[in-house]
């Protein structure tokens, strides 16, 4: 009796392929899974056991299943489709001629359109000593960094990474200038507490922008006004009351993520806190986060740190609290404690005028390019600053690699990057030449 055969392709999503193929009458054989993409380039792969991969992924069933990654340098260019058959059989795969995804180039622009922020939180991990003044991004640097929007998953165009997005005084005509398609890229942090009229509040909740950060570690107001340095309790409420009577209203409103940062002095506060704002503003995840260690907070830190054991209890508290299933924890690093112990290089510290790029400016840089230079790039989506200015650094290669201005460099310039991060990396995958059509 001739064996059947049997098996799809069950996802061909963010560079990776993912299938199952099996032999009916022969449930112990494994086979041999050929993989063609349209441009070409082909691999061999055994469809086995995999089901705890597929299981976490959620993906068909892995009895026979297969997983490879794709990388990026091989299919970046041009619409590719992804066909598989098994050698045992000649037995073409269900859904063979689907359309692979390739991952996004760029995992991350973490951007900041100003260079201040209006409160002075004395956790804050950018050190304001000398920062002088607000300076904003033009509406020209926005818009050829805006051009970076389609290489970015959602959300991880942020406006704002170590500074305040709302004291940008055009902070909704920057939004609004992005074509709404492309608004879900979007996000940015703030502490809510710059006072906001109806109408810059309803034009967020109707924005269209992936998601909102919203900064909250107390609901007392002496506590709050502490922590917030310069920000009071009752400006962030009252912004915060009406935001929500606004995103109530649409169903696309961006979503929200509370960010609490939790001390000695505020612990006791969280469960009661995450309730109050889950009952103001429902959120999908309300982040609890550690402080992170920075030289210029040392000593603050060391009157404020919570121990380990105050930590892990209080999680304890929350996890076990009904309604706190969209609670995260942020647990501190490995060397956290040890480095606010020791103050770790506090005495040869020195502040800088920027978190980045020194005192570079558009007319006195120096660009680093790692394709030039030949610097090792690391093979993983691409992740970025992005100042005020437009200057751009990455996040992984030292700024002696990489520094430019974002102006002076298209979309393809990135894809180009991110392709020189992987060359001599498909070994497993080889070239075919590609049938000519019939004349
Ligand atoms: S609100 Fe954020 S950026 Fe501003 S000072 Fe506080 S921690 Fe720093």
């Amino acid at each position: 009796m001739a064996n059947n055969f049997e098996g799809h392709i069950d996802h061909s999503g963010n560079g990776s392929i993912f299938g199952w193929a099996r032999m009916v009458e022969e449930p112990k054989t494994r086979l041999h899974v050929k993989l063609s993409l349209s441009n070409g380039w082909t691999k061999t792969i055994l469809a086995n056991d995999l089901r705890e991969d597929l299981a976490k992924a959620g993906i068909g069933d892995g009895r026979y299943g297969f997983h490879t990654k794709v990388p990026y340098r091989i299919a970046s260019r041009g619409e590719i489709k992804v066909s598989c058959q098994t050698i045992e059989g000649d037995f073409k795969l269900e859904k063979s001629g689907r359309r692979l995804e390739l991952e996004y180039p760029i995992s991350l622009v973490a951007g900041d359109i100003t260079n201040n922020c209006n409160l002075r939180c004395p956790f804050c991990v950018t050190d304001y000593a000398l920062v002088k003044g607000m300076k904003s991004m033009s509406d020209d640097v926005f818009s050829k960094a805006a051009k970076l929007l389609p290489l970015v998953p959602d959300g991880m165009f942020w406006l704002s990474c170590m500074h305040e997005a709302s004291v940008h005084p055009n902070l909704m005509g920057l939004i609004e200038s992005v074509p709404p398609s492309l608004r879900k890229k979007i996000s940015f942090t703030t502490n809510l507490c710059k006072k906001m009229d109806d109408e810059m509040l309803k034009a967020l909740a109707s924005s269209n922008i992936h998601s909102i950060r919203i900064s909250i570690d107390s609901m007392d107001p002496e506590r709050f006004a502490a922590l917030r340095k310069g920000g009071r309790l009752e400006t962030f409420l009252d912004n915060l009351s009406r935001l929500s009577s606004f995103m109530i209203q649409n169903e696309e409103a961006p979503k929200i993520r509370y960010i609490s940062m939790v001390f000695e002095n505020n612990v006791h506060e969280m469960p009661a806190l995450i309730q109050k704002c889950k009952d103001i503003l429902p959120a999908g995840v309300h982040e609890i986060r550690f402080i992170f260690y920075q030289p210029h907070i040392a000593k603050w830190g060391q009157k404020n740190l919570l121990s380990s054991k105050k930590w892990n209890a209080m999680k304890d508290r929350i996890q076990t609290s009904l309604g706190m299933d969209h609670v995260e924890f942020f647990d501190p690093l490995p060397d956290t404690h040890k480095s606010f112990e020791q103050a770790k290089d506090a005495d040869t510290y020195r502040p800088s005028p920027a978190v980045f790029g020194g005192t570079c400016s558009p007319t006195n840089y120096r660009i680093a390019d790692p394709i030039t230079n030949q610097a090792v790039i690391p093979d993983e989506p691409l992740s970025f600053r992005l100042r005020w200015d437009g200057l751009i650094s990455h996040e992984k290669i030292p700024e002696n690699d990489f520094l430019h201005y974002v102006q002076n460099l298209s979309p393809e310039y990135f894809i180009k990057l991110r392709e020189a991060s992987q060359i001599g990396r498909h070994s497993d995958w080889q070239r075919e030449p590609l049938e000519m059509p019939r004349t």
